[in-house]
Order: C-alpha cells, then structure tokens, then sequence
C-alpha cells in the first residue's frame, strides 16, 4: 500500500525550474497533460516552495490523470 500523501505535506526534490534542491509542498493544482491534450483538476502535486511550479507528481495521483484522459 505504501505511504499515503496528504495536502500540505513537506519534501525536498530536485526542481527543473531551480536547478537545485529545493523544498516542496503537497498542493492540489491543475495539471496539463504533457501531450497538451487537456488537464486534470485538483490533483496532489509536489510545488515547489521557491518557484511556486510543479516539481514532481505523486505516484497515487497517476490512476487521477489516467481517469480523466478517458
Ligand atoms: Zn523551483
């Protein structure tokens, strides 16, 4: 089962838009498809607390933008 995430839960990752190793917070964002085929709305992300830009996107959140691709 594994550890579940919940809103406004603390981490460190490395941020793409930083470049370094930054503080994150769980927030509940709109997130884009890669492909630019749409969005999913109010899924957990990892933000980045510097830059305010999604960092990385939980695992348990993935089935969320599978459902929603459909
Ligand atoms: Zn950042």
């Amino acid at each position: 089962m594994g550890v579940k995430h919940t809103e406004g839960d603390k981490s460190n990752a490395i941020c793409p838009h930083c470049h370094q190793v930054v503080a994150t917070t769980l927030r509940r964002r709109d997130v884009p498809f890669s492909d630019g085929s749409g969005l999913v709305r109010d899924l957990l992300v990892a933000v980045c607390d510097k830059c305010d830009m999604v960092v990385a996107i939980p695992a348990q959140s993935t089935p969320a933008i599978q459902e929603a691709r459909r």
